[in-house]
């Protein structure tokens, strides 16, 4: 395993800095949030992602970006995820992932309602692997090859996580 780039004292500051905005939720929405883990786990081009595992809630981010762009990483990126981790526990599964509640949340945190990062990549490791561009009813997605060949040879559907609607090949 590589050691990773993010150094203890960073650590710390994304632990506290991830609890803070639990506590910000929890005043504003009047909730108590579950204990959740935290790993710095994510590599590629994801700055982090908010998952539940066997049951445990677990916010996963990228050592590779948060040691290059810190401040902007917990300005942005923690407040991303915590505000899936209070959708989760509020409103549950059923409501789209950057849907209205969460630009709610994420305004309720102070932070910028964005779906996506435009950290700079140099420096991290991404695996470059071929994408192909499918259309939904509200953006284009990059699908890996391997999907890209389920959907085309063996009839496996996707749909956008957003809108519903199913994934278009764009030819
Ligand atoms: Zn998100
Ligand atoms: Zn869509």
């Amino acid at each position: 395993m590589e050691r990773s780039p993010l150094s203890d004292a960073a650590r710390r500051r994304v632990l506290a800095a991830t609890h803070q905005a639990m506590r910000r939720a929890e005043r504003h929405w009047r909730l108590r949030l579950p204990e959740v883990a935290v790993h710095f786990d994510l590599s590629g081009g994801r700055a982090g992602t908010y998952q539940v595992r066997t049951g445990v809630r677990l916010l996963r981010f990228n050592p590779w970006l948060f040691s290059r762009h810190l401040e902007r990483c917990l300005a942005e990126v923690v407040p991303h995820e915590v505000a899936h981790l209070v959708v989760d526990c509020r409103w549950g599964r059923g409501v789209r992932p950057h849907g209205p509640e969460w630009q709610a949340v994420m305004a309720s945190l102070g932070a910028p309602a964005r779906t996506t990062h435009d950290l700079p990549l140099e420096g991290v490791p991404v695996r470059r692997e071929r994408r192909v561009p499918y259309r939904c009813a509200c953006r284009i997605h990059q699908l890996s090859a391997r999907r890209h060949h389920w959907a085309q040879r063996r009839g496996a559907r996707y749909r956008c996580r957003e809108c519903g609607a199913l994934l278009e090949w764009l030819r």
